[in-house]
């Protein structure tokens, strides 16, 4: 009995246990030449040096960033010595950057939870309950504007909640936008909430979104991945993937921009359970994914389709899978830049800009390569802040900047789309 207790115990500890990244540094290295490009391509399949890539290798002179545990840290470091490639500290310890984000958490959630959006923090990152509550918030208080449409479950039985924003008519042509389909990339889900909050203030307001939403829908998806982003707050902060177990493998959970049905499986995605970047068994395996596969499909008017994600600052068009340019891409690079020459008006953030696979690298299976082979001509892909520094921990300060400039930009797509109706 005692010992049924203890191992009951132990095992209750292991599964509340938090990850820690005591030691972990983000190192960045920049390929200086085309066999140190290669060489650097090469850490990927180097499962000994247990790397998180945070920024994968493009160019020569572009650089790559990565997790690196502490017990590994010297035997990476020598590597890389070894074959003269240099390295910059980005992050000395990551786990000192994890405890401030968490003090900042902490100290917010001890302020009574708001029962207005008006009054909701939207300085600081919330746990899912949190965004939940939120969203039913703002429903209630714009019944004539805000619904809230479940298109799926995730793995875990977590409901894909989507905001719709709709002054009415069926059917009208519609904008998607997602975030935080890559759980740890907090800034863009924090970055959905302020948007919520901003269409709601904005209608009747602001003349170019009240002309947007007289004559189109909006359909918003905060919480792409609810699964990881749970496990982020609870278990693993740096996790990206879903939650869904893999068979015949121990690693858990897909790369959800690796597992829609456009050049599945191709170069830039990995067969492999246990890669960040696995694209899964079979296209649209994972219901996060499926969901939107099956709501995009059934509605069959979106006419915009902007997935985001952090960090590395660009704005990209399809495709990711093929160096073919899509029919499109004059126009779709001409609006990129004014998109982003908007964005930097308001604090000068600088973005870089053109197709996936000649802006940041080729990756197959990705959500706007399938939106646009659907047919959604005006599809996006957002990386947001910052280039580095903070990467995938980008403190709560710049959650409101980073959302602020990003729909300057969001404005931007969305006023083409309705004055270019295809
Ligand atoms: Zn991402």
């Amino acid at each position: 009995m005692m010992r049924g207790m203890l191992t009951f115990a132990a095992l209750f500890v292991v599964v509340l246990a938090k990850e820690t990244f005591e030691g972990h540094q983000v190192l960045r290295i920049i390929p200086k030449n085309d066999i140190q490009l290669s060489l650097i391509k090469d850490l990927e399949k180097m499962i000994e040096f247990e790397l998180d890539i945070w920024m994968r290798v493009t160019n020569i002179f572009s650089p790559v960033d990565v997790r690196v545990p502490s017990h590994t840290l010297q035997s990476f470091k020598s590597y890389l010595e070894n074959l003269n490639i240099e390295y910059a500290t980005m992050i000395e310890n990551l786990q000192a950057i994890l405890d401030e984000e968490q003090e900042e958490m902490d100290s917010a959630a001890r302020v009574a939870q708001p029962k207005h959006t008006d009054s909701f923090d939207y300085t600081r990152y919330h746990p899912i309950n949190e965004i939940y509550s939120f969203q039913n918030m703002l429903v209630a208080e714009n019944p004539n504007l805000v619904s809230k449409i479940v298109i799926g479950q995730s793995y875990e039985g977590r409901p894909l909640n989507v905001l719709k924003f709709s002054t009415g008519g069926t059917n009208h042509p519609a904008i998607w936008i997602d975030t935080g389909i890559h759980s740890r990339e907090w800034v863009t889900q924090a970055s959905g909430i302020w948007f919520a909050k901003k269409i709601v203030k904005e209608y009747g307001r602001d003349p170019a979104l009240t002309a947007i939403l007289n004559n189109m829908d909006i359909f918003l998806e905060i919480v792409t991945n609810p699964d990881g982003y749970y496990y982020t707050h609870t278990s693993n902060r740096m996790w990206r993937k879903t939650r869904k177990p893999n068979s015949g493998s121990s690693c858990i959970g897909v790369d959800p921009n690796r597992n829609w049905d456009a050049g599945f499986g191709g170069p830039g995605a990995s067969s492999y359970p246990c890669s960040e970047t696995y694209c899964g068994p079979r296209a649209h395996s994972e219901s996060e994914v499926k969901s939107i596969v099956d709501f995009v499909k059934s509605h069959g008017n979106i006419k915009a389709f902007i997935s985001i994600h952090s960090y590395s600052q660009m704005l990209m068009y399809p495709y990711g899978y093929t160096r073919t340019p899509v029919k499109d891409q004059a126009e779709l690079h001409q609006l990129a830049q004014k998109a982003i020459t908007d964005l930097a008006s308001l604090y000068g953030t600088r973005y870089r800009y053109g197709s996936i696979i000649n802006t940041i690298y080729q990756a197959s299976g990705g959500t706007i390569d399938w939106t646009y082979n659907q047919g959604v001509k005006y599809s996006y892909t957002f990386e947001l802040r910052d280039t580095g520094r903070y990467g995938f921990l980008l403190p709560a300060n710049q959650i409101v900047p980073t959302a602020e400039e990003t729909w300057l930009a969001l404005m931007a797509i969305m006023d083409h789309t309705y004055k270019n109706p295809y």
